[in-house]
This record gives structure tokens, sequence and C-alpha cells, in this order.
């Protein structure tokens, strides 16, 4: 599992990442939206410092953004500690762990899974499905049918730790989504039971993807579908502009479209952090009490490699990765 004292800024350009395993240095600097450097990857949470590194990898060798979030994320998606996104991730309120992602790429293209389960890595299905059929989204069993055919594995999701944390949670059935409430390693304490890796990446040659996967929230009614898997919601990329990405309590923001929100701001000539900024307060304007209780928080990336965030609530946290930063934490700002 991600730790965080192992965050480190390296400061040598191209610095690889031995030298990055070797450091013990944590490194968090309060947030700025940095001018121009490409190729540049940004994601949701602490554990976007590992799935970063997935893309780093594709990026540094002049890789295109699109093949970077979806190898990025997927290092997320497996990680079976993380209960929150892949198949790790705590199930609905019958057991069912159900999946949802989307991706989008430089070119305007789109591929989206929602509720899909017993299959892996549902940011590559996504993949296929804008790549392989003619449409955008597909969902459930006809999502799992696909998977399938397309040589994805289909099995049981859910772990024994998740199983045993439903029964514990079965006792009262009790549902409200929390804020997140993280331990003092920056991690998910035991109340945590939403999180999404929403990532955005530019690569060298100035075009622009997004990637954006969760279980969505834990406990949730069977079928409920949340903002990741939605183009415009939780995630949505404009190659002209920029792209944005959301995490958090999912209904608000479909209620706003957030993602593609930030990104029409951002056109406008909201920076980053300005246009997440504004995306956040429409979400207070709507529903200024339900506001209160939730989190919900944007990342923004526009086509210079400037990058920022807002959340309604402190804890939110990003991580950035360019030539410069392999591995940096930015805690968001935040409304409350
Ligand atoms: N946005 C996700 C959902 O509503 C959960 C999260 O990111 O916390 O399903």
């Amino acid at each position: 599992m991600f730790n965080r004292r192992k965050f480190i800024k390296l400061s040598a350009a191209g610095a690889s990442f031995a030298a990055l395993a070797k450091s013990a240095v944590a490194k968090t600097l309060p947030i700025t939206a940095e001018a121009g450097t490409r190729p540049v990857v940004i994601s949701t949470w602490n554990f976007g410092v590992q799935a970063n590194q997935g893309a780093w990898g594709v990026l540094k060798n002049g890789g295109r953004a699109l093949d970077a979030v979806e190898a990025g994320v997927r290092i997320t998606e497996s990680d079976l500690t993380n209960h929150t996104v892949g198949p790790g991730g705590y199930p609905d309120r019958d057991g069912h762990v159900s999946l949802d992602a989307c991706i989008m790429d430089d070119l305007g293209n789109c591929g989206s899974v929602a509720g899909m389960e017993f299959i892996d890595h549902p940011i590559s299905v996504a993949r296929l499905v804008m790549e392989k059929t003619p449409h955008v989204m597909l969902v459930g069993e006809g999502a799992t049918q696909f998977a399938v055919q397309q040589g994805f594995k289909a099995h049981k999701l859910l772990t024994a730790e998740s199983e045993k944390e439903w029964k514990k949670w079965l006792k009262t059935a009790k549902y409200s989504p929390v804020m997140n409430i993280e331990n003092k390693n920056g991690m998910p304490g035991s109340e945590y039971n939403h999180d999404t890796i929403g990532m955005l990446a530019l690569d060298a040659k100035g075009n622009l993807s997004g990637a954006c996967t969760t279980s969505g929230m834990a406990w949730k009614m069977r079928g409920r579908v949340g903002d990741s898997p939605i183009i415009g919601a939780g995630l949505y990329v404009d190659n002209e502009v920029g792209g944005a990405t959301s995490t958090g309590v999912g209904e608000e923001v479909i209620r706003n479209v957030g993602s593609f929100l930030v990104v029409e701001l951002m056109r406008q000539g909201y920076t980053p952090e300005a246009a997440c900024k504004e995306a956040v307060e429409r979400i207070i304007k709507k529903k200024p009490e339900i506001a209160k209780q939730i989190q919900v928080g944007f990342l923004a990336l526009n086509k210079k490699g400037e990058y920022g965030a807002y959340a309604l609530q402190k804890g939110f946290t990003f991580a950035v990765c360019n030539n410069q930063k392999q591995d940096l934490t930015i805690p968001g700002k935040s409304a409350y």
C-alpha cells in the first residue's frame, strides 16, 4: 500500500524511480498553478502518487496521454487493499462489487462502463468500448458480456476483507456518505467509504487525455451509478482547453455536470484552480445544507500544463508528476 513517508520532491529532471524508492523524505507544497511543464500527469488523492508513476512510464518516453492515463489508473485498480477503486472496492448494500470507469482522449473520443461486475479493470473495458464499439457507455451485464468477449476473465470480485466489512455494516445497515476521514498517514480511516482515482495527462506532443475509475460509494443501492463513469460529470477533456475530473459524492457532481463545467470555465479564461472553485461553489449554492455534510473535489489541468484543484471540505489531496516532481502531493484548498 502507498506510504506517505516515501513522498519526495525530486528536482533533477528525469530522475529515476530507483532514486525515488531510496528516499524517505516527505514533501508537500501549497497549491500552485504552475506554468508550462510537459509532459505532466496529475491525479486525485494520495494513491495518485503510485498511479502517476505508471502514467509517467509512458509519458517520459514520449508516449500518448491516452496510454498513460490507462496505465496509471490500472495500478490503483490492481491494489486489492484499496476499498474505493477496482476489485478491492467495498460492495453495494446487497454484497455486489460493481465498478464504474470512463476514459476520454484528445480527439473527443470517449468510452465508459457503469455498474460492471466480475471484471478487474473497468478502465481498460471503457477504453475498448471507445475503440471497438459505436457506443460511449455500456452498463451492467452488457458491460461484463462485452468484457468477456474481449478476453477479460470474469470472476467474483468481493475480497475476504471487503466481505468482512460489509457484514459489519449489515449490522446497522445505515447508509450515509461520510466525508473523507484520513488517518495520520494520510490514508483512509475505518469510516472511509468513497474515493475515486481521476487522472489527467498532457503528453510531450501537447495532447490531453483523462481517466476516472471507482467502485463508487460503499453500501450504495444496487444499480446506483455515480459521476465517475459519466462523461461531463466525473471526467471531461477538450484538447483545445484542458481536462477536469472529480471525486466525492457523485450525485452532486452529476447535478452540476461538474467536469464539463470546469473545462468550460477554463475556456472562458479561468485558471484551473479558479474553475474548480467555481464548480464547488455551484454545489454550495444549489444545495447548501447537503454541501456542508459531504465531500466533493475537482481537479483540472489546462493545455499549458497548469493545474489546480478545489474541494468542499478539507482533506482533499492530489498528486503531480512531471520532470521536476515525481511524487508530489498537494493539499487541495477547500470551501469549508
Ligand atoms: N465519485 C464517486 C461516486 O460517487 C465516489 C468518490 O469519488 O468518492 O461514485
